[in-house]
Formats: C-alpha cells, sequence, structure tokens
C-alpha cells in the first residue's frame, strides 16, 4: 500500500486493512518457490507519524503461514507476527550516496532508516521485508518432532521402524570378523 504524505498530518494516521499475500512480490515468489504459503490474507495495522521532516511507521502483522517441517517434512501451518517500527527519510540524511529505499541500520536502536523519492511512502516492501524476517530458519512442525529414519525414510512420529535394532555397530561388525575362524 502506498501512502501520501499529505495523508499523515499531525494526529497521525493509522491504518488497519488485510491484504493477500500475492499484494507483495517477495512472498508471492516464496510461494511460487515451494518455500511456503499463506493460507490466510495478512492482516495489518499500521501507525504513521511526523517526526519534524522524517515520518515514523510502527507496524504490526499476524498472519497464518504454511512450511515444511524441516526434519519429519510434513507440511503444518504456525502463526506468524511480528511488531517492528520504521523511520522515512525523503531525503539522504547521511551521505550523498544513498539512493532511494536503500536501508540504513541505525546503531544501539531497533530502528531501520528507509529513504524514499518523493511523497509517496511504499509500506509494501517494508512490510514483506519483515514477514520474510519473521519466518523460521529451520521450521519445525513441534519442538519433539522425531523426523524421518534415515534407513527406511517412515515418520518416526507416525510409528517407530525396526532399523535401529537390526543395525550393528560397525565396531562390533569388525570384531565378530576377527573372532570367527
Ligand atoms: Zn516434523
Ligand atoms: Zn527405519
Amino acid at each position: 500500500m502506498r501512502i501520501h504524505v499529505d495523508q499523515i498530518q499531525e494526529e497521525g494516521l493509522e491504518l488497519a486493512f488485510e491484504e493477500s499475500f500475492e499484494q507483495f512480490p517477495v512472498l508471492a515468489q516464496l510461494k511460487a518457490e515451494g518455500e511456503c504459503d499463506f493460507p490466510k490474507p495478512l492482516q495489518i495495522v499500521l501507525a504513521l507519524r511526523r517526526l519534524d521532516s522524517l515520518y515514523e511507521m510502527q507496524g504490526e502483522f499476524t498472519t497464518i503461514v504454511k512450511l515444511a517441517c524441516c526434519r519429519c517434512l510434513n507440511d503444518f501451518e504456525m502463526p506468524l507476527s511480528a511488531v517492528f517500527t520504521l523511520i522515512y527519510s525523503p531525503i539522504p540524511v547521511f551521505t550523498d550516496s544513498v539512493g532511494s529505499n536503500e536501508v540504513i541500520e541505525l546503531t544501539d536502536q531497533d530502528v531501520e532508516l528507509v529513504m524514499f523519492d518523493g511523497n509517496e511512502i511504499d509500506t509494501g516492501s517494508a512490510l514483506q521485508e519483515q514477514v520474510v524476517l519473521a519466518l523460521p530458519y529451520q521450521p519445525l512442525c513441534r519442538q519433539t518432532c522425531k523426523g524421518l529414519c534415515s534407513t527406511c525414510g517412515s515418520d518416526l512420529n507416525v510409528k517407530p521402524c525396526r532399523c535401529r535394532e537390526k543395525a550393528v555397530d560397525p565396531r562390533l561388525a569388525i570384531l565378530q570378523r576377527l573372532k570367527s575362524p
């Protein structure tokens, strides 16, 4: 969603809306590549206010994401949400070499500074970045997921297989061979 800076008056601007993942190119690409799916729209709340020549955006999104468990490979759904604060600057405040939409990490603060051209703030790129950052690095269907047997491939959450019983310690196998005439 694009917001014209004139919409942000002294009292600030609060927005609450729903957006399908398809509105966000990076999320649509993740889905297309089979990385994850977003079965429900994103619920988004944004609060924008002026800070002198800058604009502060406090935001929050919540949704459901469908991921493949990294141990058992089964799909599962989990809630996904994040709270974030961004500062939009209409002019490069630090160096001339900073182009539009470049992100500068402010030290000491968990706040990002985003440059923007002209009079419109594009909230979409910030939102999709927050969604990607919130995705788990190693998705697990549950903390205790037992995963797949490396020998027979069966899902050990469903039922234990007998591979481990049958497996012979290779060191014992050598000893057995040495003993036999
Ligand atoms: Zn699992
Ligand atoms: Zn097995």
